[in-house]
């Protein structure tokens, strides 16, 4: 990832999920970018190795260990970053997790819950705990993860799906409740990203990781832009929409899914 940017300058940025993939290029897009970024996830090795590559990179870091379903976590993540920091100008509400991949009929209540627990009350908490240092200082940005299966329809995601649906409902809804109050609140709804969250799912066997990717691919390759994204390419939309190039845009959804949302697959393309 490169940048000549440095829009967000000084400023603080909580990253949950960003040990990893999508969650890991936003943090170091924000370092890169100026940013002092808490590193927020629940694996210590892999969040600890994000902290370190942007400060290796001439950028401030710190991480803390979060669940992002647990609301005393989240406040001590937040109290952490005020006690390092002493404010918090951007939450970027990434970490989220797929689910069974089962039909409705045979997703087990647990599964159910936990997908819902990580994917719209995590990001329900993280606002929660963060948005009063935010009204304190009379400004903020958030941007929130949400996704194309949070839009349309897909096989075999009903939490996923209902989780992202949610998210983006209540993007709208903090947008309208903290936008006269100077916080800004953005989704980005990725696509296809080359990452594979089912690959590494610890259900799948490596065979069917394989197959789920393949079948990935193949779908990537009927959507507009005709592959599956980078993770930089979501990075640089959220550091977009935390930016103040992006003063006057709040409530927004934005795809960053290579047209597919944009587009009705007759499977001929
Ligand atoms: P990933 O599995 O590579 O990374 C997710 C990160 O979140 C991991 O570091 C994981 O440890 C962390 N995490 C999971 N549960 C957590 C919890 N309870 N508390 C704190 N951290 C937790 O996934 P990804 O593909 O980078 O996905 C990131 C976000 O993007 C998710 O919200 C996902 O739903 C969304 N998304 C991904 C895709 C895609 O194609 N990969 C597409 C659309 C949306």
């Amino acid at each position: 990832m490169t940048t000549n940017n440095r829009r967000l300058e000084d400023r603080v940025a909580v990253v949950t999920g960003s040990a990893a993939g999508i969650g890991r290029a936003i943090a170091l897009r924000l370092g890169a970018e100026g940013a002092r970024v808490v590193v927020a996830d629940r694996k210590a090795d892999l969040g600890q190795e994000t902290a370190n590559a942007i400060s290796d990179a001439g950028g401030e870091a710190l991480f803390v260990a979060c669940d992002v379903a647990d609301a005393d976590q989240v406040r001590t993540l937040m109290e952490t970053t005020i006690a390092r920091y002493g404010r918090i100008d951007a939450l970027v509400s990434n970490a989220g997790i797929p689910g069974a991949g089962t039909p409705a009929h045979e997703t087990d209540e647990d599964d159910w819950d936990r997908v819902i627990a990580v994917n719209l009350r995590g990001v329900f908490l993280c606002a929660k705990y963060a948005i009063p240092h935010m009204l304190a200082a009379g400004r903020g940005a958030i941007v929130n993860t949400a996704s194309t299966f949070g839009m349309i329809g897909a096989p075999h995601t009903p939490a996923y799906a209902a989780s992202k649906g949610a998210v983006i409902a209540l993007t709208r809804q903090l947008a309208v409740d903290y936008g006269p109050l100077g916080i800004r609140v953005n989704a980005v709804s990725p696509g296809y990203v080359d990452n594979d969250m089912d690959q590494r799912r610890s259900r799948m066997t490596p065979e069917d990781a394989a197959r789920n990717l393949a079948a990935r691919e193949a779908a990537a390759a009927l959507q507009p832009l005709g592959r599956q994204a980078d993770t930089g390419e979501i990075a640089a939309a959220v550091a977009f929409l935390l930016s103040d190039d992006a003063s006057f845009v709040t409530g927004a959804i934005v795809p960053v899914d290579g047209g597919c949302t944009a587009f009705f697959n007759l499977g001929h393309r």
